[in-house]
């Protein structure tokens, strides 16, 4: 079937979107040269470009669209509130409905006493209050001196300065003059990678233990908070060893230290629970929340924070705040997607259903030449491409080569699974079916086998010395 998707041909898109439109984190000569794809509509998880290729999409968009495209109800209630109250701030002593409802609902699903939200438009902008917020925390309670923020090397935490200077990514930290001061950066708990002779376990202590080492460092009376994901996302979905958190959870009991779990891709669903935070069993005072909070229908992040530190913020002016926090519109759509998560029983299909067939699949990878080794927690998944499975090699040539070559073979088989450096990773729409998971694992299958022989024929399957 031929569906005709749009008004003009790709190539004239393609060549205004070059001329006019500066794509994140491409490089835009290259990009121009090659011409980006146009997408054009989607549905369920099936997205459609300007050429009519259906393209099952197990990134779900960009970790975000856990409810599947084509969503009548949001776009009605996005319609509805627009024609009631487009928009209103909530700065000088006002509120309006959806706000209201919307925060009401997330403290409701939010574990503990996480029963406050402060909104953003983005992930970036909620760790940008994050960081205001846990200073503020601290100098209210005359502690002015606790600061320093400690993050983790290659996590992903936003791109403003500073989510950009929160996360570990160097290539990030290398442009425009990041990271801001009193960020602190221990190693990540990526034992494929780093982990050297030691077991999982004994790496996941170790690396855990360097949070407790660098609050001796730094000083107890210096470090205001530890902001982690759950799960790493954009660092490659670097699922931690069993040790750590729990390692990290002692750490951040034992001190005089804010916990930030930052949820923007592990919240609403994405790991079998509401929260990244309840399926591994660690208890932040500050939630990130963005991307699935409105499956990405709408712009809208924030911050969800435990009753202690909103009392004390509570007590003084926080001269902070977002034009668009709280966007009625955005909000009302937001607390439509979880109504949807809810009814449907979305986060049962993940943690019942299709996240145990997934994970039977996604291990299953783990028989091809190529993978070395196959993580996956609900809906998040990842594979470690190797020349060498039992060293856990890396290849000779630069990194992401592999990985770059394995992704191009995806779209030209239709489906979309990104990778970082030279692993693979997927975050598909939650309500994925078992028949769509066989798809998107058949694809992937046949894409890795076309890599495998290329990169033979190329004489690109060689170890690292
Ligand atoms: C995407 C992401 C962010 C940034 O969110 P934006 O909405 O892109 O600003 C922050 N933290 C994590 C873990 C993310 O994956």
């Amino acid at each position: 079937m031929t569906v005709i998707t749009n008004h003009m041909p790709t190539q004239e898109l393609q060549a205004l979107d070059a001329a006019h439109h500066m794509h994140p984190f491409s490089t835009q000569d290259a990009l121009a040269k090659r011409g980006a794809r146009v997408i054009t509509r989607a549905d369920g998880v099936w997205i459609t470009d300007s050429d009519g290729n259906r393209i099952i999409d197990g990134m779900a968009g960009l970790w975000c669209v856990n409810v599947g495209y084509g969503r009548d109800r949001l776009a009605d209630v996005a319609s509805r509130q627009m024609k009631e109250l487009p928009y209103y701030n909530t700065f000088f002593m006002t509120t309006h409905v959806p706000a209201i409802a919307l925060s009401q609902k997330l403290a409701e699903v939010a574990p503990g006493d996480l029963n406050h939200v402060f909104y953003a438009g983005s992930g970036s902008e909620a760790n940008d209050t994050n960081i205001r917020m846990v200073r503020t925390y601290w100098a209210q309670k005359g502690k002015p001196d606790k600061k320093v923020i400690i993050s983790r090397k290659n996590a992903y935490h936003g791109s403003t300065m500073a989510g950009a200077s929160l996360g570990g990514m160097s290539g990030m930290h290398a442009q425009g003059g990041l990271p801001i001061p009193d960020i602190h950066h221990i190693d990540q708990p990526n034992w494929w990678a780093e982990g050297g002779d030691m077991s999982p376990e004994e790496f996941g202590l170790e690396r855990a233990r360097q949070l407790e080492q660098a609050i001796h460092d730094l000083g107890e009376d210096r470090v205001a908070a530890f902001i982690a994901e759950p799960v790493q996302g954009a660092g490659g979905v670097i699922v931690a060893p069993d040790t750590y958190w729990p390692e990290i959870q002692r750490i951040c009991d034992k001190y005089e230290i804010l916990l930030i779990a930052d949820e923007v891709i592990c919240g609403f669903g994405r790991t079998g629970n509401w929260f990244g935070s309840q399926t591994l069993n660690i208890r932040p005072h500050i939630m990130t929340i963005a991307k699935g909070l409105s499956s990405g229908y709408q712009p809208i992040g924030g911050s969800i924070v435990c009753d202690e530190v909103a009392e004390v913020i509570g007590a003084c002016e926080f001269n902070h705040g977002y034009t668009y926090a709280a966007h009625p519109v955005a909000a009302a759509v937001a607390l439509e997607n979880l109504n949807i998560i809810e009814e449907e029983g979305i986060i049962e299909h993940v943690r019942t259903d299709i996240g145990p067939y997934m994970k039977e699949l996604w291990t299953g990878l783990m028989d091809h030449p190529l993978v070395g080794e196959a993580k996956i927690v609900g809906m998040m998944g990842s594979i470690a491409l190797t020349p060498h499975k039992e060293s856990r090699a890396r290849f000779a040539a630069e990194a992401g080569t592999i990985g770059y070559i394995t992704r191009e073979r995806c779209f030209a088989n239709n489906l979309v699974m990104r990778h970082v450096g030279d692993r693979m990773i997927i975050s598909p729409p939650l309500v994925m079916t078992r028949d769509e998971a066989d798809i998107l694992i058949e694809r992937a299958r046949k894409s890795l086998d076309e890599a495998y022989r290329q990169i033979k024929d190329e004489g690109l399957l060689v170890a690292a010395s």
